[in-house]
């Protein structure tokens, strides 16, 4: 059986989650494929829209500073009001996960290096760390989790922030393998393993207690973020209610609790609008007639099945996505083989100062305003073609802390563009 939809949306990231909804709800059949997992399982769950524009200054007015980036960058493409309008879906889908919206002002969050970040939106798990909220301040790391030197991480947000800080290193209740991963720990917090018999404290009450020794005058206590997982708002309730302070979760790298919580609920999202979603298998190759491609063939192992749309999203991601490929011939966009932007000397790519604003940093298709991949000339590469999020070009995402406002923005634009192509 021909496998049709109206919009077929590659990669499921950020970007390619939420063109599909935004497609969806606009009234098309969508089918989201996606080869492997994105990259929300390594992020910190944190949706960072603009935090630096150049400077070492964070930026308070994100809004205010879209006008001030190049015409290239994603932000102009779409517009300043798209960013908005994306951000409001994040908000709605994302419900009391995540707080933030309620201001245009980015928020100050603690980092698990001890800095504090401007971003947009923060989960809710994280909302009573925020450095805006001068509490004094315990950070409390475990020896089994190594990526958290929470001693260290205190002395650095100490000097830079107007509270005390302090850190402190216990051990995890519990035995525990050295190299457990944090999910299990999350785990053992959500089931609330009994761990100590002999005063019949299950994992969130022995925790508390171990706090507690070290809590002194803090007003406030945060660990890495792995306070649970199905459990996490119950867990984080149950260490308040036994330390008698706010407790809050400092955002982490891979793998990261927020991004799969959060990562949960766009898919739950995904379902709910009716979106055919399937993983595990690449879009290796595309069909196209008369500029207009007619169906990409998915890798299913054994064979390349054709699958038919009148719209494709492409959002495959970056080079940690693979969704830009780089080699010693050059940088390439795999899928559908459109042009990206590069010098020609390959030492041009980069700057030998590490810290300074490297150009491959912003190496991804370039773009017309509906978001369509152009090709050397400037001209759409395809007419029934978009591109969102980290396959993009044009801008610094780790340098300007932006990643998830491009991918939020650019993803619902590409969705709508998509949609009103097909009317
Ligand atoms: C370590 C790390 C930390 C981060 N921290 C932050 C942060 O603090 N704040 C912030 O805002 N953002 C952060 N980000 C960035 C953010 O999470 C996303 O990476 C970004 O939004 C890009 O999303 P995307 O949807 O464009 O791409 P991705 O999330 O990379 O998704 C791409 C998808 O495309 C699929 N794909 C690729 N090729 C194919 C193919 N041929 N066929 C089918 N599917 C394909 C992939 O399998 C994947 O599902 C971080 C990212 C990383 C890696």
């Amino acid at each position: 059986m021909a496998i049709e939809s109206d919009v077929l949306v590659i990669g499921g990231g950020l970007a390619g989650a939420t063109a599909a909804i935004e497609a969806a709800r606009g009234g098309a059949s969508v089918r989201l494929v996606a080869h492997k997992e994105n990259t929300l399982r390594n992020a910190s769950g944190l949706i960072d829209v603009l935090g630096y524009n150049g400077g070492d200054e964070p930026l308070v007015e994100p809004f205010e500073a879209i006008a001030d980036l190049p015409d290239e960058h994603p932000y102009r493409k779409v517009g300043v009001e798209a960013v908005r309008e994306s951000l409001a879906l994040f908000d709605e889908i994302a419900g009391d996960l995540y707080e933030g919206g309620h201001t245009e002002t980015n928020a100050l969050s603690p980092t698990y290096g001890g800095r504090v970040k401007p971003t947009g939106r923060y989960p809710k798990s994280a909302a009573a760390g925020l450095a805006s909220r001068t509490e004094d301040t315990l950070l409390v790391g475990f020896e089994i989790v190594t990526s958290f030197d929470a001693p260290l991480a205190a002395e650095r947000l100490d000097s830079s922030v107007p509270f005390d800080v302090r850190g402190v290193t216990i051990r995890f209740p519990g035995e525990f393998r050295a190299d457990a991963r944090i999910t299990r720990l999350a785990t053992a917090l959500d089931a609330d393993e009994l761990r100590d018999r002999e005063q019949r404290l299950g994992t969130r009450e022995a925790l508390a207690a171990r706090v507690a020794e070290y809590l002194g005058d803090a007003e406030r206590v945060g660990f890495p973020a792995l306070l649970g997982d199905d459990e996490h708002q119950a867990v984080r309730e149950a260490l308040e209610t036994e330390l008698g302070v706010p407790v809050f979760e400092v955002p982490m790298g891979p793998p990261s609790l927020p991004g799969m919580r959060l990562e949960d609920r766009l898919y739950e999202e995904l379902d709910a609008e009716g979106v055919r979603v399937e993983s595990g298998n690449p879009v290796v190759g595309y069909t196209a007639d008369d500029g207009r491609i007619t169906a990409v063939s998915v890798d299913r192992g054994r064979r390349e099945v054709p699958y038919h749309a009148e719209q494709f999203v492409l959002a495959t991601g970056g080079l940690v996505g693979k969704g830009i490929d780089s080699s010693r011939e050059g940088v390439s966009e795999p899928v559908f083989d459109c042009h990206v932007p590069q010098p020609e000397e390959r030492y041009e790519w980069f700057h030998d100062r590490v810290f300074d604003d490297q150009p491959y940093a912003r190496f991804g298709v370039s773009v017309d305003d509906g978001l369509r991949p152009l090709d050397s000339s400037g001209e759409p590469e395809f007419s029934n073609l978009r591109a969102a999020g980290a396959v993009l070009g044009g801008y610094d995402m780790a340098r300007e802390k932006s990643a998830s406002g491009v991918s939020l923005s650019t993803g619902l634009v590409a969705g709508q563009r998509a949609n009103e192509d097909l009317q």
